[in-house]
């Protein structure tokens, strides 16, 4: 009988938690792992790339690659993991409780937008946090061209100036021309609490977003907190209004609630505080990883952020040490010493940093060549191939 590795979720972090187990397995001439991917849909959804249009194409079926490397995918949606038991009970797409075990479990059920409860949000409100969300802004913009002309149409409010926030801010502008007309006057405005534009950033990364809202014509509403939202818009702390049509939350997220159960520390985000080697402390047999993990990086004091970039590298460490206590094989403390960001800053151009102090490396249209090959190559799954897939799945191997 094979001993099961399940992983859930197939985002990035647990579909490199899959192919990096199935790695080890090989290496080691192992065919006594079940790897075990559970996630409603057996396809990569490239949240990263919800800003854009046309996001029904932003997935990536993982169906040929996990039939080319044996891991075997389980449609359904995980409810309750019993850890004293060993097994985890979960929602099949035709509503069939049931209840599955493992030898291993790796939790890889990522995060979701936090709406800190503003008054309005859910009934009015829209945002790109999941592909079902993120059409649903998508088709609001694409409607508005039938609405009547008012100044409430043309206005999108964005709330949250970060990276997201941002990302779609800068993008807007020139899809609601492309939607509504060149001559038609626009509006973007994003509403953040900070007193500065990108505060949370390095001063040279924080100089480029505004360089590039300033010529991309997005308007920023600095130390304002939203009150709540309606049907026309937002009313702000302050009392004053933005009418507008659309308003998109980017603001907080949340690691996703699977495992509260447990007995273990969270940190603020939700996440569970890890072991070096991503293990639940107090739980042997379980891993968090991807946005579930609040996992250091590195000896300096960093930690690893909700990124995409971080999901990736967490998800292979993760994979490997999973099954590595199977297979009776050290484990790999998990690091990842670099780090880098790519900001998108619209028909701008983009903004490319290295390090934890944001050093500006690239800008404008060399930084953007650059954020879509990261967005539509580096971030996709291996192709189908055992070799190409394993080679990438290395946990020490070179990543950005
Ligand atoms: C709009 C937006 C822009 C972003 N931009 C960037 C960026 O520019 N750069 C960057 O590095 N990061 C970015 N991120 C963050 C990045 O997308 C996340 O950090 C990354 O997706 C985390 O990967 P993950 O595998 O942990 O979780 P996810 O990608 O969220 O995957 C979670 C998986 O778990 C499944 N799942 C969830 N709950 C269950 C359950 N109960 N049972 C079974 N399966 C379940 C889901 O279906 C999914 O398959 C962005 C995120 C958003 C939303």
């Amino acid at each position: 009988m094979k001993q099961r590795i399940l992983i859930i979720g197939s985002g990035f972090a647990g579909m490199w938690a899959a192919v990096s187990a199935a790695r080890l397995a090989h290496l080691q001439g192992s065919n006594a792992l079940e790897i075990a991917v559970l996630a409603p849909q057996p396809e990569l959804r490239v949240r990263p790339r919800f800003y854009e249009a046309n996001v029904a194409s932003l997935t990536a079926d993982l169906q040929p690659l996990f039939a080319e490397l044996d891991i075997r995918f389980i449609a359904g949606h995980a409810d309750r993991i019993e850890a004293a038991e060993g097994g985890v009970w979960y929602k099949t797409p035709e509503g069939e409780e049931t209840f599955l075990t493992y030898e291993r479990l790796v939790i890889a059920s990522g995060s979701h937008l936090h709406h800190f409860g503003v008054k309005g949000i859910a009934e009015h409100g829209f945002d790109i946090d999941q592909l079902e969300t993120a059409q649903r802004l998508e088709d609001h913009l694409n409607a508005l061209a039938n609405q009547p002309e008012t100044e409430a149409r043309n206005t999108v409010v964005v709330c949250g100036g970060g990276f997201t926030g941002i990302e779609l801010a800068t993008e807007l502008p020139s899809r609601l021309k492309a939607l509504l007309g060149n001559d038609t006057n626009t509006k973007v405005v994003v509403v953040e609490r900070g007193n500065t534009i990108g505060g949370r950033y390095s001063e040279a990364l924080r100089e480029e977003i505004r360089k590039a809202s300033e010529a991309l014509g997005v308007e920023w509403r600095l130390n304002a907190g939203v009150e709540m939202v309606d049907a026309n818009g937002v009313t702000l702390q302050d009392g004053s209004r933005i009418e507008a049509a659309t308003v998109v939350w980017t603001a907080g997220v949340k690691a996703s609630s699977l495992g509260e159960n447990l007995t273990a520390d969270r940190d603020a985000l939700g996440r569970f505080i890890v072991t070096p080697e991503l293990r639940i402390p107090g739980y042997s047999d379980i891993f968090a990883t991807g946005d579930m993990a609040h996992a250091k990086t590195d000896s300096l004091g960093n930690t690893a952020l909700m990124t995409c970039q971080h999901a990736i590298q967490l998800g292979k460490f993760a994979g490997h040490n999973a099954a590595a206590s199977l297979l009776e094989v050290e484990g790999l403390p998990y690091q990842q010493v670099n780090y880098v960001t790519c900001l998108d800053l619209g028909t701008w151009g983009a903004v490319y940093t290295e390090g934890w102090d944001q050093q500006i490396k690239l800008v404008r249209e060399e930084a953007k060549k650059l954020k879509i090959a990261i967005t539509n190559e580096l971030i996709y799954p291996p192709k189908a191939n055992r070799e190409e897939a394993f080679a990438a799945a290395d946990p020490l191997a070179k990543f950005v």
